[in-house]
């Protein structure tokens, strides 16, 4: 299921997540994309194949769906309902432990935001793409200045989060996309995620990988064994350590 757990040998200052296909199982945009799911597959296929860059693709793909304010509160709602097992557990123990906890997304801001108050992350922690809409909710654009809706732009985020005046090395990193991968030099660690969706390109250039369809799963490999057993002696945490312990035997 996922590789010999092996915990950093110093603890993590930093946790960031990517949202869609990680603390979610589900991909926000290609949900929303009802009827037209082989249009929006299609131009998601043209970027992975070098034919059009992401920010063409990631542009041409909301104006086939141009969601309303009603579709994206949705997509929010859908993020909640999907988010994986012990995702609020494992946010709540990283907090505890004195961890920043961040979301870096490319997915819609307006919905990982909302995930990220039901997990307990707070919004300034969260980046991801804005969506604007008119005064009657109708699709009026997305924000072309963000970094996350444009290749490479995921790498430029942590970056900043790595060396910004907040920051709180050492960094991990969890994510199953080609655009977490290109984070990775920045992070002390990249954990490739492929609970949801395993992505063998990613996979095969991971240090450390996890297959496990649960966020408990990345206990091991996110804390040191001083923190484990912190939080094991704590009546709020020590469930999430029992789980994790069940899940890696
Ligand atoms: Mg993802």
């Amino acid at each position: 299921m996922s590789s010999r757990p092996h915990g950093p040998a110093r603890p993590f200052g930093t946790v960031v997540f990517d949202c869609d296909s990680t603390l979610s199982s589900i991909e926000g945009i290609e949900d929303l994309a009802v009827g037209r799911e082989d249009e929006v597959r299609a131009l998601t296929d043209r970027a992975m194949n070098g034919e059009l860059p992401l920010e063409d693709v990631y542009g041409a793909r909301l104006e086939l769906i141009r969601p309303t304010a009603a579709d994206v509160e949705r997509i929010g709602a859908r993020y909640i309902e999907t988010a994986l097992p012990h995702a609020a557990q494992l946010v709540s123990a990283l907090h505890h432990l004195g961890k920043r906890v961040a979301i870096v997304s490319g997915g819609l801001l307006p919905p990982v935001r909302a995930l990220a108050a039901h997990l307990g992350i707070p919004a300034a922690e969260v980046d991801a793409v804005g969506v604007f809409f008119d005064s009657a909710g109708a699709y009026a654009g997305f924000d072309t200045d963000s970094p996350l809706a444009r290749a490479g732009g995921k790498l430029e985020v942590v970056r900043a989060l790595a060396e910004g005046e907040d920051a709180r090395p050492p960094l991990v990193l969890i994510g199953d996309g080609a655009t977490d991968l290109e984070a990775a030099p920045l992070c002390e660690r990249f954990i490739a995620f492929g609970g949801v969706v395993r992505r063998e390109q990613v996979f095969a250039a991971a240090d450390v990988t996890c297959a496990v369809p649960d966020l408990a799963a990345l206990v091991p490999l996110i804390l040191t064994s001083e923190e484990q057993a912190h939080l094991a002696a704590s009546i709020d945490h020590a469930a999430l350590v029992r789980a994790a312990e069940t899940l890696t035997a």
